[in-house]
């Protein structure tokens, strides 16, 4: 989809013309705007609760003699700490996974597992919407990559399906093969995204709704972390959605190969 620029150089050789077409040069400049606009977007996300967390100092000084404005700016102090160092982790993570083409260790890793562990960590959050999550694990399937990369992607999508879905709601994540594939679905009834929206939410720092986003903590980071992390399992993810009625992520990965299932991570076996 980006503009390739081909730079021709003809120089005579004799009677003979020699063509060089340096393709390089181009990929080089083109990664060196992508990181320009990252390092960009980085500033300006930080520079929000940088700049939030400075006014509210300003304000706790200014209203000392105020036990009661003091709890409020002490408590909105501390949110934006949290969604600083939330965004801080989050921008660690992707330059972590977007630079590789492997995941680093691997290992062979059961599907049912990061399933199981990823819907233990986002509990708390569902339960504080009285959201019911339901799981189908699936059979024993495994994949060769990272565990801990993999539950933090399945997480994610979680995370979001929770995020962008009223209370009371239900979410569903369920496994199934695909050809020799496995895909993770997960599902969910809530706000959903128009057709735009989904072309764009892989995109980094892309938010449909920035303020809805800033009540969530969210950063804009987690769809691009997620498809870095599925990429380099040699996988994809893909979205269906539909404004008002909710969302699909599905995460697809190739199966590990039969003989390479003999010592697999578990982590209930930990
Ligand atoms: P964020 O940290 O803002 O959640 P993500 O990269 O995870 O960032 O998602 C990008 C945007 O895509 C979100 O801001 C949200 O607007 C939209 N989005 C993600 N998941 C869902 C979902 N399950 N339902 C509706 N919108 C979603």
């Amino acid at each position: 989809r980006h503009t390739r620029y081909l730079h021709a150089r003809v120089a005579p050789l004799g009677t003979t013309f020699v063509l060089v077409l340096c393709d390089d040069q181009t990929e080089a400049r083109r990664l060196n705007a992508v990181r320009r606009d990252f390092v960009a977007n980085v500033s300006h996300e930080l520079k929000t609760p940088i700049g939030a967390i400075s006014l509210l100092a300003e304000a706790v000084t200014d209203f000392a003699d105020d036990p009661e404005a003091v709890e409020r700016f002490g408590g909105r102090m501390q949110q934006e700490s949290k969604r600083l160092s939330q965004l801080v982790q989050e921008i660690i993570d992707l330059s972590r996974v977007q630079d590789h083409e492997a995941p680093g260790n691997t290992e062979t890793v059961l599907i049912s597992s990061v399933i199981e562990d990823a819907v233990d960590r986002a509990r708390t959050q569902a339960e504080a919407k009285n959201i019911t999550v339901q799981v189908a694990t699936g059979g024993d399937w495994y994949v060769e990559g990272s565990y801990e990369l993999l539950v933090n992607a399945v997480r994610n999508l979680v995370d979001n399906a929770i995020n962008y879905s009223n209370e009371g709601t239900q979410v569903g994540i369920g496994a199934k093969l695909d050809d020799e594939r496995i895909a993770i679905a997960v599902t969910d009834q809530g706000i959903g995204l128009s057709t735009e929206d989904t072309e764009r939410v892989f995109e980094r720092f892309y938010r449909v709704d920035p303020a809805r986003s800033r009540v969530t903590g969210g950063t804009g980071l987690g769809l691009s972390i997620v498809k870095h992390i599925v990429a380099t399992h040699g996988g994809d993810v893909r979205v269906w959605s539909k404004l008002g009625q909710g969302s699909t992520f599905t995460i697809v990965l190739p199966l590990a190969r039969p003989d390479h299932v003999d010592a697999p991570h578990d982590a209930a076996l930990e």
